[in-house]
């Protein structure tokens, strides 16, 4: 019997270690041999209703059962397609009907006519001998991951198994994670980013966490045992700076990953003060996650996003765009109409995926400046949004800032902040001295707001008449 690659590390830990966890969910554990036997009842539920190839919609917001299915998937040859559960029914029915889904699993009241729900076994299964496994195509579709949708429409982004050992594998080279260690789902397992700490736990025999209670995750790293952690800045700020922030020196991690956006320098310096690991990195759905990974180093402007893992590579093309390639790079964009399927290549003639982000070399590190369409040229100088946007999140009061272009009749275009507070209105002149410190003089916007619900150009009408006749780019979505 051949195992496809990534369940042989659950399945050696079921036979060998039974009683080792595999998952801990809050203050509950379930072991590797729990694990695998609730994983084999899902897919024989899966098999009786659907075969290989079909892609099973997961709508889920119950993380131990979305693992179970997303192995289920894994084990069957069903295409795991998990999204947002929280996104309104119109939107994920459309986004079903563009990937051709088959069928569904939900534990909300998701209730469609036109695809069809497939039964959920309670998760209190007994075990059950494992007979046959399907033997999977390295080369074949596993899963269809929604990109965040940051430029447009999301889109669904085709994956191979290899895509997956490949990124993992890359991964430990830099993350050191082995039995006994315990990495916090703390992002969603419907982003590429959630879904690669599933394999990397398996294939390291480590514990995947689970909160089930909704806690903050300073109260999280305290009460689990959580030796490594994903993070974005926002997240990592309330660790550090908000309201339950805590000593992170006084709990068990060894490393915080941080990636999602252009890293906050002052929060880096933060957690390296205290001792803690701290890996910036820059990755995207395409890549399967990880592009780049490493110990961050400081420049005058910001921060690196790693050296580029194993089995990838990265160049920079002339006007800055960051290109990549490699064995994490995914088979294509899925689509489907009229009960025909197209995977649409992302790569142009030479191999290259083109990211639309925009990066420099330092020494053998990247470091991102921020997307291409949001880069802004400023009486001739070039402005980075997320350079402004991170240095505003450092100051303690700010939960969270958006920096957009207006244009301007002296310099061509303006950066324009929005902000919110933590807890009250914004003063103008007290953020303009913070950011003095923090980016070049003709990088601080000239007017710091509150943030409204919407950025649009109406938007204009409402602020200060200065704003009169001119236009917005947000370089997110046009409204
Ligand atoms: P869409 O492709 O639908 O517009 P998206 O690009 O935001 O959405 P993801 O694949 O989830 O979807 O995010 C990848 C993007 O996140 C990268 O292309 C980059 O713009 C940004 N990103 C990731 N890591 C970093 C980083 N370290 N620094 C700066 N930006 C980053
Ligand atoms: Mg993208």
């Amino acid at each position: 019997m051949t195992l496809p690659l990534i369940e042989c590390p659950l399945r050696r830990m079921a036979l060998s270690s039974p009683d080792c966890a595999a998952v801990k969910v809050n203050d509950r554990s379930v072991s590797a041999l729990q694990l695998d036997a609730w994983v084999e009842d899902y897919r024989q539920q899966l098999a009786s209703r659907l075969s290989a190839g079909d892609r099973l919609l997961v709508i889920l917001q119950d993380k131990l059962e979305t693992v179970v299915v997303m192995l289920a998937c894994l084990r069957s040859g069903l295409v795991y397609c998990p999204v947002n559960p929280v996104f309104p029914e119109s939107r994920i029915l459309d986004y079903a009907a563009n990937i051709g889904a088959s069928a569904y699993v939900t534990d909300n009241h998701f209730n469609p006519e036109s695809i069809v729900p497939v039964g959920r076994p309670a998760l209190t299964a007994r075990m059950v001998a494992v007979d046959s496994l399907v033997v999977l195509d390295r080369k074949v579709i596993v899963d269809l991951i929604p990109t965040s949708g940051t430029t447009g429409v999301p889109k669904a982004v085709a994956h191979c198994l290899d895509n997956h050992l490949f990124s993992a594998r890359g991964s430990a080279a830099v993350i050191e994670l082995t039995q006994g260690d315990g990495w916090l789902l703390s992002l969603p397992l419907f982003h590429v980013g959630g879904f690669s700490i599933v394999i990397r736990c398996l294939m390291a025999g480590a514990c995947m966490l689970i909160d089930q209670q909704g806690l903050p995750l300073s109260r999280l790293l305290n009460a689990m045992p959580v030796t490594h952690i994903s993070l974005v800045n926002t997240q990592l700020q309330q660790i550090v700076q908000g309201d339950h922030c805590i000593d992170l020196a006084g709990t068990r991690l060894k490393t915080i990953l941080l990636g999602g956006g252009v890293a906050s320098a002052p929060l880096v310096r933060t957690v390296q003060e205290k001792n803690i690991q701290i890996l910036t990195t820059y990755g995207m759905t395409e890549m399967s996650s990880q592009v780049c990974t490493g110990v961050p180093q400081f420049t005058s402007e910001g921060v690196t996003s790693g050296e580029v893992l194993p089995y990838r590579r990265v160049k920079i093309a002339s006007d800055g765009e960051i290109l990549v390639a490699g064995e994490s790079l995914c088979l294509g964009y899925y689509f489907e109409s009229q009960g025909s399927s197209r995977v649409v290549p992302v790569v142009d003639a030479e191999g290259w995926f083109h990211t639309g982000d925009l990066g420099e070399w330092v020494d053998q590190q990247i470091r991102v400046l921020g997307r291409k369409d949001n880069m802004l040229i400023s009486g001739g100088e070039n402005i980075h949004p997320e350079e402004i946007e991170q240095a505003l999140l450092a100051c303690e009061d700010v939960a969270l800032a958006v920096v957009v272009a207006v244009t301007d009749a002296k310099f061509g275009q303006r950066p324009l902040a929005f902000v919110e507070m933590v807890g009250g209105t914004v003063n103008e002149l007290e953020i303009k001295n913070f950011l003095a410190d923090k980016i070049a003089r003709f990088k601080i916007p000239d007017r710091i707001l509150p943030l409204p619900n919407k950025l649009s150009n109406e938007l204009l009408k409402e602020l200060p008449p200065e704003f009169a006749g001119q236009k917005l780019f947000t370089g997110i979505k046009p409204n």
